[in-house]
């Protein structure tokens, strides 16, 4: 075509009319490729930042890449080299789901996010106890909070860090947001061993085991026997359950992460998809009952204290907690859990 071809073709498309609704300034964004225009529609852009690109925090950004719930997920770092890595690695499989985009994220994107959750800071090392990172962490906690500054108001934040109740209770204080948009990651993954274990014995589907491990995610953690059911069945009832069992069995759900942590150094798969899980029941407003840290107040006789509880959890966070019963042995290891937790406050 020659030159002067070209401009009669180009004379002869029509300019939009001033009243159409692509009728914008400049002929770019009069094709609908210009980022003003798009955002325009994507009013509904689910954004989730994820801080610590470390095991768990990798683990967790590819649980959410793959469950498809997010428009975008940032992965942010002070280690931008391995920031960078995660962030190639994850996004080589964006052509498999449904996941809008993996991408770098700076402290200035997680502000902006619907949801932030926090993995950065020290792991135990073979021997440590949860409780031994609490200074090292809430001073990381601290600094990531003072960088993302003021947090929008319908923001939710989920703490995944440990010691992760004593940091929930932390960041509750130094944030505006309310308590129950600052959440815990709890014991949803001590529960999700416990129900894996009881699958694994009795043959049934860990889909239809219920019931939880409550208190700190840590060494005073307890199953709440008196909520384990099984088919619809209290465990107590179900042949081939007994005492030396569950005593058995709430020892090896304590001792699970140590043993992990023995063998190939952390632990995050599992972490991965129970926080996954936790994102899930938020966007979709599921009013799922969790066992999220989250603030007591007279729930089984305690209070002011981040613990591993029955909370109801939706759009907002916690929406409330489920006012279950504990037993009279169950509300004691509650106490000395609480009660441990709030020596590290
Ligand atoms: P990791 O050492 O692999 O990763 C930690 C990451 O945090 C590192 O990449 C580090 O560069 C980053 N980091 C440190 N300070 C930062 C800051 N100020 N801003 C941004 N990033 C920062 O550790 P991990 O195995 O991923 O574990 C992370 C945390 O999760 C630990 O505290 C661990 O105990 C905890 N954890 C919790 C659960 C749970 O159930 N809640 C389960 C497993 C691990």
């Amino acid at each position: 075509m020659s030159s002067n071809k070209s401009s009669t073709f180009l004379r002869s498309i029509k300019p939009p009319k001033k009243n159409n609704s692509y009728a914008h300034s400049s002929p770019q964004q009069a094709t609908g490729y210009s980022g003003k225009v798009l955002d325009k529609f994507n009013t509904q852009k689910i954004s989730i930042s994820v801080i610590g690109a470390g095991n768990v925090g990798s683990a967790i950004a590819y649980a959410l890449t793959i469950k498809n719930v997010a428009s975008e997920i940032n992965i942010i770092d002070v280690n931008e080299e391995k920031q960078e890595g995660e962030v190639m690695d994850i996004s080589d499989g964006i052509a498999f789901v449904e996941t809008g985009v993996v991408k770098n994220g700076s402290f200035k994107d997680a502000k902006n996010s619907d949801i932030i959750v926090v993995t950065a800071g020290s792991r135990q090392k073979p021997g440590d106890t949860r409780l031994d990172l609490a200074m090292e962490n809430k001073k990381i906690m601290k600094s990531i909070f003072q960088k993302i500054g003021r947090l929008k108001p319908t923001s939710i934040v989920i703490i995944v860090s440990n010691p992760v109740d004593v940091l929930t209770h932390y960041v509750q204080k130094i944030t505006n947001l309310p308590a129950g948009q600052v959440l815990g990651s709890g014991t949803t993954l001590d529960t999700s061993r416990l129900r894996t274990m009881l699958s694994l014995k009795f043959k049934v589907s860990a889909q239809n085991i219920h019931g939880y491990v409550l208190g700190e995610h840590g060494n005073s953690s307890f199953v709440a026997w008196s909520t384990v059911t099984i088919g619809g069945i209290p465990i107590k009832e179900v042949k081939g359950f007994t005492q030396e069992y569950a005593k058995h069995t709430e020892i090896e759900v304590r001792k699970q992460a140590y043993e992990i942590i023995e063998k190939k150094g952390s632990t995050y798969y599992g972490i991965g998809l129970s926080v996954a899980n936790i994102i899930k029941a938020i966007l979709f407003d599921q009013s799922l009952v969790l066992p999220v840290s989250a603030r007591l107040d007279n729930w089984n006789g305690v209070s002011n204290v981040c613990l591993g509880t029955l909370a109801i959890v939706g759009r907002n966070g916690v929406k409330g907690l489920w006012p279950l019963k504990l037993n009279t042995e169950e509300k004691k290891k509650l106490k000395k859990s609480a009660d441990l937790v709030k020596s590290y406050l």
